[in-house]
């Protein structure tokens, strides 16, 4: 039985960019089953009204509106919740990836992979302000998740729906995904995808993307960890700091009342000891609060990050 394919396309402003990219999509996925998901985040440009005309014309197309922008995310979230392919392919609104390296995709997924990432390997944007900012990101991404990929940024991707059935998306975790699979013992390709520049309409990023998918990169590590047992990081690193508070206060007391020669620090040794105190408190507390959250956000895990228009 062959798979059934998503392609599921977020777009916010992206006037001008659709029907080109839907003609492309189309004519090159005309030998698979398929279905094209378009997310409308909120665009406030005639985004909704082209896909309005679009949904009346092009068979394949379902349109889902957001209530407001929740980003890029969030609408990819909607899409991929909202289609059915056993197959799914996310892909940029406007045209910066390429439709036709999609049976490449499809193929190499075809070879027992779980995840096939694209990396755009002649990425056509800036250097200063998105690709050297990149080039780190994906190095410590990398380093951190222990998944070696080039381009984690890169939208369009291929997922088998039974990897990354159930996940949450959340701020900027969709570039996640491949290492969040690998995690759960899938497994990933890269193969190098073409790359456009923006021909019309503007990026709706920046330099700061970086910042928020580092801090993004922080969560992730720490639920991929710890999130069954938070207070293990949380009250381990408050018992290192009673143990260095216990040095420091014998430190502080051997300088007080032992021999002369300890008498020469000049550390605020109690000082010292008073704040890993109140550290390794605060510590173990944030422990079992974290562990009431922990439990509260598996009960709560089925609400979704964003809203329907029609909700
Ligand atoms: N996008 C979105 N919601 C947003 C921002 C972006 O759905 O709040 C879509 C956008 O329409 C495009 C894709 O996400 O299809 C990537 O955005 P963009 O091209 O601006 O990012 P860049 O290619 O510059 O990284
Ligand atoms: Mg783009």
């Amino acid at each position: 039985m062959s798979s059934t394919i998503s392609i599921v396309i977020p777009c916010y402003n992206e006037a001008g960019n659709l029907i080109p990219l839907l003609n492309r999509v189309t004519l090159t996925c005309q030998s698979y089953k398929y279905e094209i998901v378009v997310v409308d985040d909120g665009s406030t440009d005639s985004s909704p009204s082209e896909l309005k005309l679009l949904a009346e014309k092009v068979k394949h197309l379902k349109v889902i509106s957001l209530k407001r922008n929740f980003g890029q995310t969030a609408a990819l979230s909607a899409g991929i919740d909202n289609s059915n392919g056993d197959i799914i392919i996310p892909l940029d609104a406007d045209g910066q990836n390429d439709p036709e390296d999609i049976p490449r995709l499809i193929e190499k997924l075809n070879e027992g992979f779980d995840v096939v990432s694209g990396w755009r390997k002649d990425r056509k944007d800036t250097f200063i302000t998105r690709k050297l900012p990149s080039i780190l990101a994906n190095k410590l991404i990398s380093i951190v998740t222990g998944v070696h990929l080039h381009d984690y940024g890169c939208s369009l991707k291929a997922y088998k729906r039974k990897t990354i059935t159930g996940v949450q998306l959340y701020g900027e975790m969709h570039r996640f995904l491949p290492a969040w699979c690998v995690w759960q013992g899938g497994k990933v390709a890269e193969i190098p995808v073409r790359h456009h520049p923006r021909t019309r309409g503007i990026s709706k990023y920046g330099i700061f993307r970086t910042f928020k998918v580092i801090i993004d990169l922080i969560t992730i590590k720490f639920f991929s960890g710890y999130l069954s047992k938070p207070s293990h990081l949380f009250s381990g690193t408050g018992l290192f700091f009673i143990f260095m508070g216990f040095c420091s206060a014998s430190f502080a007391i051997f300088d007080k009342f032992g021999p002369d020669k300890f008498t020469k620090f000049r550390i605020p040794l109690l000082l010292l000891a008073i704040f890993f105190g109140l550290g390794a408190i605060s510590l173990i507390l944030m422990g079992l609060l974290a562990e009431l959250l922990v439990r509260l956000y598996f009960q709560v895990r089925n609400q979704k990050p964003y809203l329907l228009a029609d909700e």
